[in-house]
Formats: C-alpha cells, structure tokens, sequence
C-alpha cells in the first residue's frame, strides 16, 4: 500500500502507485521510470503540496516575457508594450519598488489597473534572526496559500563577509531526499517554490539589508565594507534540491542574472546539487551559473547511506556529468562539497582516495564542518582531523577552503534549515537548548 505523508514510499512501487492524490508532477517525472539504478532501497518523500495562486498575483520574479503577457491582458496594445515591459523591469529589479504608485513614468490609468489585477509582494518576514557574526536568517511565509491550511514557509540565510555578501536562498519548502545529516531533509511538508518566490527571497533581502538605490543598510548591520552593494552572491544551498525544482530554479535565476534588473552575474551565482543528474547539463546549457555538487563521501556504499539519491545516480555517474559540464574550466571550477563527519568520512585515506576521484576535473573542494542539529544522528570531525583532510587536498593541487560556520547560534548554518512550519519537537527543544549551552 501506498500512502502519502512521512511513509517513505518502498522501491519496486509503479508509476500509478506513486502518483498518489497529493502529489505533484514536478518531481515525480524525475523519479520514475527509464533511468539506471545501481542499488536497490533509493526512496524519497513525496512533495505533498501545490502552489495555489492568489487571486492577485505578484509581479515579482517574472520574465519579460511574462511581463508583457501581465500588459497584453491588461489591454495595452503590442506596440507599447515592449516600452512598458522596460519599465517594469526598472522598478521592480533595479529600483526594488513595492507599489505601482511610485511608477511615475507609468501612465496613472495603467498603473491603475496593474493595481487592480496583480502586486508586487514578496514572502512575509514572519521572524528575523541575527547571529553575533552578522549572519542574518529570515523566516519567509509564502502567500497564496489555501488560507485553512498551514502557511508554507522557508528560510533564507545572508552571509556578511569582508568583500562580499552571499545570500543562501531556497528553492523547496523541505526536501523530498533524506540525507542523514541534514535537517531539511527531516522536514515532512514538502513543496516546490515558484520562480516569484524565490527570486522574492532575494528582494525581501535586499529590502531589509536597505540594498535598493538611494535606501541604507539598518543601524548595526554588518555588511561587507567596500561601500558597493550588500548582497553580491547567491548560493541555492538553503532548504531543497534545487535540480528538483529546475524550471523555477532556472527561470528565477535567469531574471536574477539579468544585467539590466538585479544584475548579479553568473559567475556570482552558484546551484548546489546533491547530485540530480540528469539536469546538471541542463544547469550548464540553460543557466549558466556555477555549479556545486554534494559528494561528502567517495565510495558508493557510503554515499548510499549518507546521500541516498545516489542509489539512482552513484559517483561514476556524477562525476561523469560533473567532467562534461557545460562552460567547465580551470577558471570555472566545481565546487565539490564534503561535510566532515566524525569517524564517517574524515579519514586520511578518504582525503586520498577523494584527490584521486578528482583527477582530472576543474574543481575546489570545499570542506564543511558537520553543523549540529537537534535529533542529529552524527558529530562534527575534530579540528585537528579537519585541518589533516585539509592539508593532504591542499598537497594534492586544490584549493581546500574550510567553510567557516556561520550563524550556528541561530541554526542558520548549512544543513540546520528547517521552517517553523514544522514545528519543533519537545526532545529537539531540549536538545536545542543544550547545544546553545554548549557552542
Ligand atoms: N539540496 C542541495 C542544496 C541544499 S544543502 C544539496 O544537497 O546540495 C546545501 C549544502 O549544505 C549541501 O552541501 C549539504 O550537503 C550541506 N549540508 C546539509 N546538512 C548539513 C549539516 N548539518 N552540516 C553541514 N553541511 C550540511
Ligand atoms: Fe535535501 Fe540537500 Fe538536505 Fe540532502 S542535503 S536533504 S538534498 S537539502
């Protein structure tokens, strides 16, 4: 029997089984039959929930394209409404406004009627955390929601650092894959963002952090201190696969890119994959952003346990598509990430054996200390065995960053995502509240 909700759905289930009554197309098409599976057991949650809607629509993170096709139903004729898309454009991406009002060059009867039919919200900042290092986590509740139902809710996460300010967005409310170390993956609601809802997370940023022309950044913020703009970098690495929700991703990120709109290049943005396969071409050829990939293990008997989607798409099968990704080169590396779990994979031979898997691909390695959750079944590797992985991927010809934690006093850090939709449990609080102690 088949049912939706925290069951894990058993292998060998057909096409009609799984497509149960709640779940949506999106990632079912993705998972279903036609493609090689090496291990037997890969099984994921399935996404419960669909965006409805609201009955006036927001403007923001739509396309051109979109845009005029919002005008051509509004009456304005085609002739002019290449110049209105322009315009648009301007105040939505580059001026960040909130109202149509304030669209002065918009004739007052357009505006009017933009007023009538669509908004231009963004996600509602239900709480605002900021850690002691300046990291900064909001709790974004999505609108057009059946309102007798729970809001969808995800966080989004801005990174202050010297010279840049990375902004670590969401591209799903939970995840559907369930890989042990990581909290989102123990969130059960799970549903896929809208392009407007992700690319509402970069605005909702900005907005806050003062980052619009002619606004200034709150009192006290920290942000990075060459005076240019506060958010310079985007990394897809909150909560979901992003390459489960490509087209969204994809057009999202094509309206963030845009050098007339929110201008942040390509080469500033970067999709972080746990290893969805068969769209990481489609991430170089249709997107063009950089790419990260979540190895953290490197052999398939424990990547299976660790990151269970790679019993569809075991190592050789990503690395393949890591070496023919569109655009790689020495100056365009992968990032490949490795969280350090203590007596899991933080030994000297996995730093060997990993350098070795490696050969041949433009790539970084970027070390990630394990960051603790409530519930958590795994520990963070000692420093010392760290800094000895790290050494030996240094010696070897890579870069070998260890990724500083940031914002763990506010579980903003990788991997501690999880909205408050899912509400935490009395053992999690507890387990919280020790950890706080103990950091
Ligand atoms: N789903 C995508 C992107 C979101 S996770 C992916 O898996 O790549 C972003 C990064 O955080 C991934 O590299 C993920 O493996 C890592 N991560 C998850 N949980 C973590 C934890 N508890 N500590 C450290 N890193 C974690
Ligand atoms: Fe999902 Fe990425 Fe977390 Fe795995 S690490 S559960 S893919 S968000």
């Amino acid at each position: 029997m088949v049912r939706c909700g925290l069951e894990r759905i058993p292998v060998g289930t057909t096409r009609e089984e799984r497509v149960c009554a709640h779940s949506t197309r999106d990632i079912m098409s993705i998972n279903l039959e036609g493609e090689p599976t090496v291990a037997p057991g890969f099984s994921e949650k399935a996404p419960l929930e669909r965006y409805v809607e609201p009955a006036r629509p927001s403007l923001v993170g739509r396309s051109r394209g979109q845009l005029a096709a919002a005008l051509a139903e509004l009456g304005v004729p085609s002739a002019h409404r290449n110049m209105r898309v322009q315009q648009l454009w301007h105040w939505l991406y580059v001026r960040g406004v909130t109202t149509f009002e304030v669209m002065t060059n918009v004739s007052k009867e357009l505006r009017a009627a933009l007023e009538n039919r669509f908004t231009l919200t963004r996600p509602e900042v239900v709480a605002e955390q900021i850690s002691v290092d300046g990291t900064r986590k909001w709790l974004l509740r999505l609108s057009g929601e059946n309102p007798d139902k729970r809001p969808h809710e995800v966080e989004c996460v801005y990174i202050p650092e010297t010279g840049r300010g990375t902004l670590c967005v969401s591209s799903q409310v939970g995840c559907t894959l369930n890989c042990t170390f990581c909290h989102t993956g123990t969130q059960r609601l799970v549903r896929n963002l809208t392009a407007g809802e992700i690319v509402g997370q970069i605005m909702v940023a900005r907005d806050r952090l003062g980052d619009w022309p002619g606004e200034r950044p709150p009192e006290g913020a920290i942000i990075p201190t060459d005076g240019g703009r506060s958010v310079t970098n985007i990394v897809m690495m909150g909560m979901g696969e992003p390459l489960y929700n490509f087209e969204a991703v994809r057009d999202a990120l094509l309206v963030v890119a845009d050098n007339e709109g929110i201008a942040i290049s390509k080469r500033k943005i970067t999709v972080s994959t746990s290893g969805v396969v068969p769209n990481i071409k489609r991430t170089g050829e249709e997107i063009g952003v950089m790419l990260a990939v979540s190895l953290h293990a490197v052999r398939n008997d424990l990547r299976n346990e660790l990151v269970p989607l790679n019993r569809k798409y075991p190592i050789e099968m990503l690395l393949e598509a890591c070496r023919n990704y569109p655009g790689l080169t020495n100056a365009k590396r992968i990032t490949f990430e490795y969280v350090m779990l203590k007596g899991i994979n933080d030994s000297l031979s996995d730093a060997k054996a990993l350098v070795r898997l490696l050969a041949g691909i433009p790539a970084k390695i970027n070390l990630i200390p394990f960051n603790p959750w409530p519930g958590a079944r795994h520990e963070c590797a000692d420093w010392e065995t760290i800094e000895r992985f790290s050494e030996v991927v240094f010696n070897a010809g890579y870069s070998a960053p260890v990724r500083t934690p940031r914002g763990r006093d506010i579980l903003a850090a990788c991997g501690q995502l999880k909205s408050a939709t899912e509400k935490l449990s009395v053992r999690e609080r507890m387990a919280l509240r020790a950890m706080a102690m103990t950091e």
